[in-house]
Formats: C-alpha cells, structure tokens, sequence
C-alpha cells in the first residue's frame, strides 16, 4: 500500500481486518515517516520505536490467533509526555521532572493499551502544559509542518504537529483552555476536548485540574471518535469522572445534520479575528446551513469575561499542584545543604518562565486578603458562563465559532508579551470554564497566507454525539481533510 502513513486508523484498521496489512507493517512505515520529517519537526521528546515495533508485533499475533482485542488492535498511537507511562520517562515538558521514570500507566495510555495500540513515544509540549505555541517546552521547539517558521499552536504541540505531518494516525493530547483545540487547528487537523469527567485525569500530570481534559488530535472526525470512545467512562481511581456510561459517539455518526439548530455568539463577532480566518469561517457556517442545520445568533455576555476567568482559576489550582515539585519526591534535585536551600535551587533550576510567572499569580489570587476579589470573583464569573451557556442550549443544539483568531503565528512572535500569548485562546477557554466539549474540524486554508483554519464546535456536556455528528457531515461535504489540499508539503 503506497503511503500507509496518511492513511486514517479507520482505514489502517480495516486493511489490518482484512489481512491487506500487517501491523508491524503499519508501524515500520510511521517510523520511517517520522524519521524522515523528524529532524525539522522536533515533534517527540522521546520516540518509542522499539516498543511499537515489539508491540505490533504481538498485535499481529493476537490477530493471527483471530483473538484481536478491539478493531483497532494494532493501530499506533502516541502521547503528550504528559500523560504518565509505566518504565518510559514522563516529563510533562519540564526540566524539573527530566529522568522521572513513572510505576504506572496513566488511565488513557492503559486503556488504549488494552485495545492493543502500540506506543510510538511521548510528545512534546509546553511545560505542564502552559502555553499556546510550543515554545514554553523546557527541552525544545517544535515546528509547524505547514511553515516551519511558525509554531504549531499549545500546549499540545508535539501531538498536533506529528499526526498533521503523517507520523502518527492520531494522537492523546490534553486540553485546559484550548491546549488540544488550538494546535489542531493551527495545524489543519482535528481535536477534540471532551465533557469534563468524560476521561480520566487518573495518571495526567496535573496542570488544572477543575480544567484540565484528555482528548484525541486525529486526521479525521470518525478517527477521533473512535479514540475518545476508546479511553472515555467512569475510572473509580478519578473521583471527577462521570459515573453515567459515556456515548457511544460512533453509532450514527453519520446521521447527518439536518434540523440541527447551531447558534453563533453575538459577543464572538468574527470582527476580532483576522480577515483570512473570518472568510473561511463565514463560508463553514453557510455550509453548515447549506447542510441543513438553521443558524441563530445567542448571546454569552459573560464570555468577554472568559480570559480574565481563565487566568485567575487556571494559574490558582496550578500553584497548588506543582507544590509538589520539591526536590524530593520526583525528578530534578538542586544543590543544597539545607531543605530550603534544595528546594529554592530545584525550583528556579527546574521550572521555566511561564510556570514560575503562574505559580507567583496563582498563590497572590489566592492569598489571604485577595481571596475574594481574585479567586472568589472568577469563580462568580464561571458560574455566570455556565448559566449563559445553559440558556443558549435551551434554543440551538450546538454553538459554532472560530477555534483561534489567527493562523499559525511566527516563532517568537508573541513571547514578549504573555497577554497576547493568552488571548490565542480566547474562543477556547469559556468551554472548560463551563465544563463542555468542543471540538475544533480544518475548515480550509486561509486566503491571506494559505496556513489551515479551525472551526470550533460546542455541544453542552455530554453531548458529543450531537457534536461529532455535525462536525463529521460538515468534514464530509468539505473534503479538505481526504484531500492534498488538507496536508502539509512537508
Ligand atoms: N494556552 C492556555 C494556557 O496557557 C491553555 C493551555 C491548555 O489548554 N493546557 O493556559
């Protein structure tokens, strides 16, 4: 089969049924993919290849002995080094956890391993997952595969940038304010953030955690259907997640659209994103209409509010769960003939500019005396965007909206000033304030400078079939991303 790695893990797994393919096959050629881009994406912390290759191999036996453990026993898959991984070293993209070898297997990582996926490696990332380009990473910078000038969005860099560029089928990223949606849609591909609770944060080093999301970066919707399907439901070892079955968000994914009401938020007018961006998303809610769905605007006032929120609540819980960082307990240790000593040396040795700058605004929002104006104010404003969100759904089914204001931006671009860093994420966050999936589907290049255009769609919690049903009909009628058109000539 020539070019095996653009294939997508439904069609890959379909030639694996029908004896067409063989895993080691499949992993052999994204090995070979990826060694041959690699070199210009810096897209892996750590690649896997001995493993994928030892557990394709045992994926093809298991077929052989007709005892496949799912349709998708033999597919390859790899991880934001986020997630921990039993015996393979897991940094969360910091300095401080260089060489933390974890005992375990995060919830996602060994339910997919279940299913028979074999490990390509750990992903690159902004450090514990702040940021919105890649370039917070403590180890190096990953590369967009449409202009390698540009970032690939964050803080799931590394997994957005491998699966647009061919090496990787799809890809575990994780999202707290747009962290999967962002890149995916800086990088022509889709990305997924769940209902939170939807899958657990058993074993995801914690940036958020009332925020913080798992969800699949994919080529296309059903592939990303297939992988939220595969890690999603209730894990008794995370206390958030949900205790209701998840949905089958496969069954009827091709229902169509029809009769759909999708609303657009009047406080989003696309004035504030760039001309390219506008026309591509102008044009992708006349498609939907076209498609059948009606259009109505709703209003989410409280959503001018959303990055304000985000970056009291988000940098608040961080600074209580990177305490943890110490010296002692994991990774890194700094010089010291005393506790505090050791401690202070990890700590400025260890962690990078951004997370030191959230951990100093996390515990000031917290602190005694600001408590109420800070934390206690943001949280009032989550609760206003809840009840906004609540009320648009009792009129339109889905919401639709930009995922990112602008393309790819350039390297170095908006590093000095962390204020324009954040609102890249200004469609993005109110979803995770709110608690509800999004997902974010290519919608062509823009005109301006021919880089891809995301298009975000919002569904209330626990909703991803309605969802992924409007976003796979609209991929469907598009035919962007099955097209050339749809990938990077890297
Ligand atoms: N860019 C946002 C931040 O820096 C969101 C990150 C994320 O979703 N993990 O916090």
């Amino acid at each position: 089969m020539s070019d095996l790695f653009w294939k997508s893990a439904t069609d890959l797994a379909s030639a694996l049924e029908a004896k067409d393919v063989s895993s080691v096959e499949i992993t052999q050629a994204l090995i070979e993919r990826t060694e041959a881009i690699e070199g210009d994406l810096q897209a892996y912390l750590l690649p896997t290849a001995d493993r994928a290759l030892a557990d394709a191999a045992t994926a093809d036996e298991r077929r052989a002995r007709g005892q496949a453990r799912s349709s998708y026993d033999g597919i390859p898959v790899a991880y934001k080094d986020l997630f921990v991984t039993k015996g393979i070293t897991s940094t969360s993209g910091s300095r401080i956890l260089e060489g933390y070898v974890p005992p375990y297997d995060a919830t996602v990582v060994e339910r997919c391993s279940n299913a028979g996926l074999p490990l390509l490696g750990k992903l690159n990332m902004d450090e514990f997952a702040m940021g919105s380009s890649g370039e917070n990473s403590g180890y190096q910078l990953t590369r967009n595969p449409w202009d390698l000038e540009r970032v690939p969005g964050g803080s799931s860099a590394g997994s957005a940038a491998i699966v647009a560029a061919g090496g990787a089928p799809w890809a575990w990223g994780t999202d707290t304010g747009g962290s999967i949606r962002q890149p995916a849609a800086l990088c022509g591909i889709v990305g997924v953030k769940p209902t939170y609770g939807l899958v657990s944060r058993y074993g995801m080093i914690a940036f958020a955690s009332s925020l913080d999301q798992a969800g699949p970066l994919t080529r296309s919707v059903r592939d990303a259907a297939a992988l939220l399907q595969m890690a999603a439901g209730h894990d008794p070892r995370d206390s958030t997640s949900i205790t209701r079955g998840a949905p089958d968000v496969l069954t009827g994914i091709d229902d169509g659209i029809a009769g759909m009401r999708i609303g657009l938020v009047k406080e989003f007018s696309t004035e504030g994103s760039d001309p390219g961006v506008r026309t591509r998303i102008e044009e992708a809610y006349n498609r939907l209409e076209k498609l059948g769905a009606t259009l109505e605007e709703v209003s989410l006032p409280s959503f001018e509010f959303g990055i304000s929120a985000y970056y009291l609540i988000a940098p608040a819980e961080c600074s209580a769960n990177l305490a943890r960082y110490d010296g002692v307990r994991y990774g890194l240790r700094g010089a010291g003939d005393d506790i505090i000593k050791m401690t202070s040396r990890t700590r400025a040795e260890g962690f990078g500019a951004e997370v030191k700058r959230r951990i100093m605004l996390g515990t000031y929002a917290l602190s005694a005396g600001y408590y109420d104006a800070y934390y206690g104010k943001a949280q009032k404003v989550r609760t206003l965007m809840i009840r906004d969100l609540a009320k648009a759904y009792s009129k339109v089914d889905l919401i639709a909206c930009p995922t990112s204001p602008t393309t790819a931006f350039k390297f170095g671009d908006r590093t000095a000033d962390p204020l324009a860093m954040y609102l890249s994420d200004i469609f993005t966050v109110p979803v995770n304030l709110a608690g509800n999936a999004g997902i974010s589907i290519p919608c062509g290049t823009s005109p301006d400078d021919g880089l891809p255009v995301g298009l975000q769609l919002i569904a209330k919690a626990l909703d991803e079939k309605t969802m992924f049903k409007a976003a796979y009909a609209f991929e469907q009628d598009l035919g962007f991303a099955s097209s050339e058109e749809g990938r990077p000539k890297l």
